[in-house]
């Protein structure tokens, strides 16, 4: 397979996003696993202090896009300065996070390029020298295998806590290049006035690094009490399947699955969780999980490193009590 492997690395005030760092982390064992080169390439204003901290971080080539046009996002000057790049460069694969940009601009610069794009991926596989990339369609119900075809580079984005960022490894042969892309006025149609930060939730889970959620098996708000007890203990953020949301037993933004949050803590207890594939597909990249149900055959248990057949309310309080001894 041709080419190189270049990955487009997310901003904002200053730090990369986590879901960079995991395209970064799988961009490297792919570029391992084909034996091609992979370099980061990076756009905005000032960011050349950040394109040497994530050089020196994964140790790769990181190209920079440098503009005062590019202080804000805008899809055209994004489409107008990866068609060169991508011109100058000839990747075989441009991978980027399936982000609300990547959504706004990937799909246009894949046709003003004449290229296919594979969005929202979770998983890949090499078979007979074939590279092909997992996508979920029908909710998470299947997942599609989908093959390369036509000339690269071939645009693909991938799926928040899909790939573990902990892969990151350095490769010790940091660089700073930065292209000089033109980038005309005439071509940027819009301009960003201002910036307005929306309302911020009070969960962020994607950063959590321990999570200890509750399920219908908590059965009322009350009970659910516990649940926010143990986290409390553990220093944990709480999570949530939709039942404890859609009941009001706790907000929106607690839950974990394909219409709320996909986490990858190092550590996720899951209490009183089925485990239907909507829950899922949001928690099963987690670096450990620990699952309590009192159904010895709830399908949480397949995807769990540690599993405790028993009762919800008889267990956490154990676990609470152990907790807190060992914090002594
Ligand atoms: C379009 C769509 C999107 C969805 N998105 C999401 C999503 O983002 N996140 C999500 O979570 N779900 C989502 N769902 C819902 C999903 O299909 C399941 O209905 C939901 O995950 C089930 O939640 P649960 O495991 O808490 O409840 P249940 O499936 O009812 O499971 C409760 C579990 O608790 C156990 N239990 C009961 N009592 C106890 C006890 N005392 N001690 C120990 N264990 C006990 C039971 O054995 C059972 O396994 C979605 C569904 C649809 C259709």
């Amino acid at each position: 397979m041709p080419g190189k492997i270049l990955v487009l690395a997310e901003h904002r005030a200053g730090k990369l996003k986590s879901i960079s760092w995991e395209v970064i982390g799988f961009g490297q064992k792919l570029a391992e696993q084909l034996q091609q080169e992979l370099k980061v390439v990076l756009i905005g204003k000032a960011i050349e202090c950040l394109a040497d901290e994530v050089s020196r971080k994964c140790g790769q080539k990181v190209l920079t896009i440098i503009s005062d046009r590019c202080e804000a996002y805008t899809p055209e000057a994004h489409c107008q300065i990866l068609s060169q790049v991508a011109q100058q460069e000839s990747p075989f694969l441009f991978l980027m996070g399936h982000t609300y940009q990547a959504v706004d601009f990937a799909p246009k610069l894949a046709t003003m390029l004449g290229r296919g794009f594979i969005p929202n991926c979770v998983d890949y596989q090499i078979e007979a020298g074939r590279l092909q990339f997992v996508r979920q369609v029908f909710n998470g119900k299947i997942n599609l295998q989908v093959g390369l075809k036509g000339e690269p580079p071939y645009f693909v984005s991938l799926q928040q806590g899909a790939f573990n960022a902990y892969e990151v490894q350095s490769r010790q042969s940091p660089r700073v290049v930065n292209l000089t892309v033109p980038l005309p006025e005439e071509m940027l149609k819009r301009k960003v006035l201002e910036i307005v930060q929306a309302a911020q939730g009070k969960v962020d889970l994607s950063q959590a690094e321990i999570i200890v959620a509750g399920g219908r098996g908590l059965a009322s708000k009350e009970k659910f009490q516990i649940i926010l007890d143990l986290a409390h203990t553990l220093g944990a953020a709480v999570g949530a399947s939709r039942p404890v949301t859609d009941g009001g037993w706790l907000p929106k933004e607690h839950q974990i699955g394909s219409s709320g949050q996909t986490v990858t803590p190092k550590l996720y207890i899951a209490c009183g969780i089925s485990g239907a594939i909507q829950h899922l597909v949001g928690m099963m990249n987690s670096s450990c999980i620990v699952a309590i149900n009192k159904d010895p055959n709830a399908p949480i248990f397949s995807v769990a490193d540690y599993g405790i057949v028993g009762d919800v309310f008889k267990v956490v309080p154990v676990l609470i009590e152990l907790a807190k001894e060992i914090r002594k």
